[in-house]
């Protein structure tokens, strides 16, 4: 019996696909979810979202959200997702600067501090999976 796994951001599906297991970066620490595993509702971290599938293994960064576990279902709803070898790090490392940048030019308004604080975290979540990603090769 596998695992049901939808990977859902506010742009798109990410990944939907029956899998053997995911260990998912939960707030408290990672989890480890296998097909039975009793219903569970928890928020995720930022940090790497592992897929095992018939012997492979594949990676997404996820920033956050909710995972939901049910009769083998497992429902993820995150701000972004990618696959960690799709990260360009140049892109996070411009998104990183214009970030740090809105935050020290001065006051801004709440919502946009709190937008340049969170895209400043998904960048350096980004870059650090990216130098990982750089030293396993
Ligand atoms: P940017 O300012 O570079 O767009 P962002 O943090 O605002 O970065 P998000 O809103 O998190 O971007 O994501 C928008 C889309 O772009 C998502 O589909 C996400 O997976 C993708 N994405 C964002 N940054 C990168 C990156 N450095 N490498 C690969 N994909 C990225």
């Amino acid at each position: 019996m596998p695992l049901h796994l939808e990977v859902i951001t506010p742009e798109r599906s990410v990944y939907e696909d029956d899998v053997d297991m995911v260990i998912a970066p939960g707030s408290e620490g990672y989890l480890g979810i296998l097909p039975h595993h009793a219903p569970l509702f928890t928020t995720l971290g930022p940090g790497e979202f592992r897929v095992k599938k018939g012997g492979v293994e594949e990676v997404l960064a996820v920033f956050g959200g909710f995972m939901d576990v049910r009769a083998n279902r497992v429902v993820v709803l995150t701000d972004a997702a990618e696959h960690i070898e799709d990260i360009d790090a140049s892109r996070a490392q411009e998104a990183r600067d214009r970030a740090q940048q809105l935050l020290a030019a001065g006051p801004v308004s709440a919502a946009d501090e709190a937008r340049a604080r969170a895209a400043l975290q998904r960048a350096l979540v980004r870059l650090r999976i990216a130098e990982g990603r750089r030293r396993r090769r």
